[in-house]
């Protein structure tokens, strides 16, 4: 076994800034990335540095001007029709050569589809440390390095991992954890094309087609209200009950993991660790238990209302307010006393 341990400090002194990859799809930028610039802002503010943002695609200039306003000091763009839509190829290489011409000390990416794909490639290709699905980001007081924390092991532990030997520290982040930024269009920041060198050859795959699945008009991101189901909800038609009742209230439906295992909700729907993090201003829970995975995704909402029949049931824990009795009864007949919720609504959306 080698117990030396390596006691070189490394001087990372030429590494600054904190960078935000600015993921766009069709040429608007993706809600992660607003989350993203207000966290990076809060990082950057700490170490002393700039907040940058690496923006690719084709015709970026409103989406540059859009990142200013959300926060970016500078926004580094690579206009190309071969950045129109995302490639790992054209991506990867790209923003490497932004990296090592530029020398970020922390790139934070949305662990989307795209985040998850390009971030180890990059790192792989940089060499340096990368920490997956981020819930919380915080700089250490001492040494200015970059704490990620993120749930492991099913979520039944918060890890904490640091970068201590490479530059720059990179991190994917949960969307929908984040606090956004707020939009001042009357910001100032610099807009600055990088140089880089692409060709079709550098790009192995070719997009022949993009398919919307149903998660892109689910919107539980977005959602202010949602009003979710689980096994307690007893079959599809439960669900029937609850789109009444979303739709009273003006709100999107959701799932706990076992109501979308059982087959009576799509997987669009589903909240939770392995479905979607959400934050609405309320959170109904109705026959849900409250499992931790459960509650990975749901528990930073304003306000949440929960439905069990069991007063024992963990959800009613964390609930604002709780509801014993059966779903069965009780959704039918909050459904028909909201019948005018128009106040009910605007004080949630406000
Ligand atoms: C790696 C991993 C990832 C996971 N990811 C997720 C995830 O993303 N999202 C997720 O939700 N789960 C996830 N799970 C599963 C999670 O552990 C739970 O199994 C799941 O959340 C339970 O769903 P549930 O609350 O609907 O069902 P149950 O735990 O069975 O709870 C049903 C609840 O309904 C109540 N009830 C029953 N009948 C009625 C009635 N008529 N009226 C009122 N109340 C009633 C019961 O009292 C009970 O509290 C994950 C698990 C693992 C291991």
């Amino acid at each position: 076994m080698n117990t030396n341990i390596n006691t070189n400090i490394k001087d990372f002194s030429s590494y600054k800034n904190v960078w935000v990859f600015a993921e766009q799809r069709e040429g608007v930028i993706t809600p992660v990335v607003i989350e993203l610039l207000g966290e990076g802002r809060k990082l950057a503010d700490e170490i002393g540095v700039n907040l940058c943002a690496i923006l690719l695609g084709k015709n970026v200039d409103s989406m540059a001007k859009e990142l200013v306003a959300y926060g970016a000091d500078t926004v580094y763009t690579a206009d190309n029709e071969l950045l129109e839509k995302f490639t790992t190829d054209a991506y990867t290489k790209v923003i490497t050569d932004a990296i090592n011409e530029f020398k970020p000390e922390i790139v934070l990416y949305g662990a989307t589809h795209i985040g998850r794909d390009l971030a180890p490639r990059i790192a792989s290709r940089v060499s340096t440390g990368l920490t997956a699905d981020c819930t919380k980001l915080e700089i250490d007081p001492d040494d200015k390095k970059l704490k990620q924390t993120r749930p492991a092991f099913g979520g039944n532990i918060m890890a904490t991992i640091i970068c201590p030997n490479t530059r720059p520290q990179m991190s994917t982040v949960r969307p929908g954890v984040m606090e956004k930024a707020e939009k001042n269009d009357s910001r100032d920041g610099k807009i600055v094309p990088i140089s880089f060198n692409l060709s079709k050859d550098d790009i192995r795959v070719e997009v022949i087609k993009t398919v919307k699945t149903k998660k892109d008009l689910v919107s539980l991101t977005d959602a202010n209200i949602i009003v979710s189901g689980g096994l307690g909800m007893g079959g599809p038609e439960g669900f029937e009950m609850l789109k009444q009742l979303a739709d009273k209230l003006g709100g999107v439906v959701g799932a706990s993991r076992a109501a979308v295992d059982a087959g009576w909700i799509d997987h669009s729907h589903q909240v939770g660790q392995t479905g979607t993090t959400v934050k609405p201003n309320l959170y109904i829970a109705c026959g849900i238990s409250g499992a931790i995975q459960h509650l990975a995704g749901m528990q930073n909402s304003d306000f949440i209302i929960a439905i069990n029949k069991n007063e024992t049931a963990p959800i009613l824990d964390i609930a604002d307010y709780g509801i014993v009795g059966d779903v069965k009864d009780i959704v039918p007949l909050l459904t028909e006393k909201l019948d005018s919720v128009d106040d009910l609504i605007e004080l949630v959306n406000a």
